[in-house]
């Protein structure tokens, strides 16, 4: 039976709740009950529940049983900051596809005006991942950080796969380097980080730094995808290889 999956706000080792505008829909929208049962996941772990009562605003699970879940996939996605309502989309989808983190990056292109309003989104951005992993039905959510200007996160996790999508780059696709970067890797899957531009694509200077900090340019082929088809297709790539 699929039961509908609920990400606590709250937990202990044999309860889990609900609050704020998650429980305001169970109680309000599904007309929650003691007894009614439902998927929650807790601290990463996915747990057969049922409601135990209705406390105020919140909703009380008992975690029955823990039921077989999978991590996201060990891919953080480097995304220069564009038109917003496109940048969500993305978001939604990549989460759909199992990305682990989005680090929303200021490049040179990006637009000014929203590259300033960007950090008043993040909040915005981290609802548009609950929901999406929830209805995915992913046992963790999509971790959203803080707008990063390129540089620090073109530094950040040198341990890392790194992978730079580039459209004029001819000689290395995308599926070919990470068949080789997880083929190197033998048993254990690296950490893969992919940056993708803005939709002026990156500068002179920019792809200078992703060189020099071992960054490898990647292509998806001789067409120009916007930014947000990129990073979904990067992301089902990454996901065909990875499971
Ligand atoms: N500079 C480009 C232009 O105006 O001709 C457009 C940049 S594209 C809209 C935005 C980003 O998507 C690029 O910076 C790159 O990261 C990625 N991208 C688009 N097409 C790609 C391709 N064929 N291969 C690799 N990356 C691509």
């Amino acid at each position: 039976m699929t039961r509908r999956r609920w990400i606590a706000d709250t937990w202990d080792e044999a309860t889990a709740s609900l609050e704020g505008n998650q429980a305001a829909h169970l109680i309000r929208v599904l007309r929650a009950q003691p007894g009614m049962e439902f998927d929650i996941v807790a601290g990463g772990r996915v747990w057969h529940s049922v409601v135990a009562g209705i406390f105020g605003d919140a909703v009380r699970f008992n975690l029955i049983a823990e039921v077989e879940a999978d991590p996201a996939l060990p891919v953080t996605l480097l995304l220069s900051i564009f038109r917003f309502d496109r940048m969500e989309w993305a978001m939604e989808k990549v989460t759909e596809l199992g990305a682990e983190c989005i680090v929303p990056v200021i490049a040179r292109r990006s637009e000014k005006h929203l590259a300033q309003a960007a950090a008043g989104r993040v909040e915005r951005w981290r609802r548009v991942a609950l929901e999406a992993s929830k209805q995915a039905r992913r046992s963790d959510v999509l971790r959203i950080e803080e707008p990063t200007p390129l540089k620090a996160a073109v530094q950040d996790d040198l341990q890392a796969v790194r992978l730079v999508l580039a459209e004029q780059e001819r000689s290395t696709t995308l599926r070919h380097a990470l068949t080789e970067a997880l083929a190197a890797a033998g048993d254990e899957a690296p950490s893969i980080r992919m940056a993708i531009g803005p939709e002026g694509g990156w500068t002179s200077e920019e792809e200078a730094l992703f060189g020099v900090e071992n960054w490898k340019p990647v292509s998806l082929g001789p067409r120009i995808l916007r930014a947000e088809t990129a990073a979904i297709t990067a992301m089902a790539i990454a996901g065909a290889l990875l499971e």
